[in-house]
């Protein structure tokens, strides 16, 4: 905004393109976004849709100081903002309960280190920003309706997606946006555009687009159930994740540890790894524990 320039071009409608474009226009710009699809048929619209800040953001051994002062800083404001979306229609933005379950012989071992010998993961969410969610509750077996197990309990920001979605559409649109469909092959393709000062929020699209192998694929793959309105609730069990979605269920496969489906481009959905997130969950409920 310091060049004086308020013409500016957003490449990509997904999550990211949609917010630059909304932060863009609240500073006074005009803004155009250019993607080759737009909400539902993006990316964003496919995620799990849980605030999780620091899921595989940096490795350990990268996050700096200065890394970890700007993440916390990006963080601290992502939460205050996205509350200012809490209890509109559609409920776009909300908090829920989620509640970890462990088998007894599991939670022995909860907290032993993983296995894997790769680098791991920064846990900067535990580290920086844990007075943002209220303390965890442990129920003991007896006191909770999932027999011999062990249940601990904390709460979650959550994202209806397709209301999300249509939020950031329609605030972008009312602020007299632009969202024009464009195919980009080459970074040469951008000459075209009336616009010279463009935000790249290309996604994985970047990859392909200016051959950034920065960019690193993380498969997951969501089965979804019809909604249920009245499931308040989320559920972790045996590396499956459960999201109560208004939007539709949400059943995945999370893996044991941050490398499940890290560095696989893959898109091909998996029916017999669906099957096994819903038939996990679908286990808590059967009578013997
Ligand atoms: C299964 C799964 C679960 C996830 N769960 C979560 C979660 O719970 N919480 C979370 O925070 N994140 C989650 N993520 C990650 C999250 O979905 C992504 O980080 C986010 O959606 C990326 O948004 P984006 O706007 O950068 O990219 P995208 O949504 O991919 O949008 C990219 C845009 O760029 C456009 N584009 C790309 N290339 C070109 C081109 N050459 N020319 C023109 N247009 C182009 C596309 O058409 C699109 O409009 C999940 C991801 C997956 C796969």
């Amino acid at each position: 905004m310091a060049t004086g320039v308020r013409d500016i071009a957003v490449i990509g409608c997904g999550a990211l393109g949609l917010t630059s474009g909304l932060l863009l226009q609240r500073a006074g710009a005009d803004v155009t976004i250019y993607a080759k699809e737009t909400p539902p048929n993006v990316r964003s619209s496919l995620a799990t849709g849980v605030w999780s800040p620091d899921s595989r953001i940096c490795l350990e051994e990268h996050a700096t100081p200065a890394f970890r002062q700007m993440w916390e800083r990006m963080a601290r404001e992502s939460f205050r903002t996205y509350q200012t979306l809490l209890g509109l229609p559609g409920d776009p933005v909300e908090f829920i309960d989620n509640y970890a379950v462990w088998d007894p012989a599991d939670w022995s071992r909860k907290d032993s280190s993983s296995a894997d010998q790769r680098p791991p993961f920064a846990r900067l969410q535990s580290e920086l920003i844990s007075d943002l969610a209220p303390h965890t509750e442990n129920y003991a077996p007896g006191s909770h309706p999932f027999g011999t197990r062990f249940v601990q309990q904390d709460s979650m920001m959550m994202f209806n997606l397709t209301a999300y979605a249509r939020l950031l559409i329609s605030d972008f649109l009312a602020n007299r946006g632009r969202i024009e469909v464009m195919e980009f092959h080459t970074p040469a393709d951008f000459a075209s555009l009336r616009q010279k000062t463009l935000i790249n929020a290309t996604g994985f699209g970047a990859r392909a687009l200016f051959g950034d192998e920065s960019v690193t694929p993380v498969r997951g793959q969501l089965a979804r159930a019809i909604p249920q309105p009245d499931i308040h609730y989320g559920l972790n069990y045996k590396d499956v994740f459960f999201v109560p979605r208004r939007d539709g269920l949400v059943f995945q496969v999370v893996g044991d540890n941050d490398y499940y489906g890290f560095n696989d481009d893959t898109t091909i959905p998996d029916r017999a790894e669906a099957e096994h997130a819903v038939n996990t969950i679908a286990g808590l409920y059967t009578a013997a524990s």
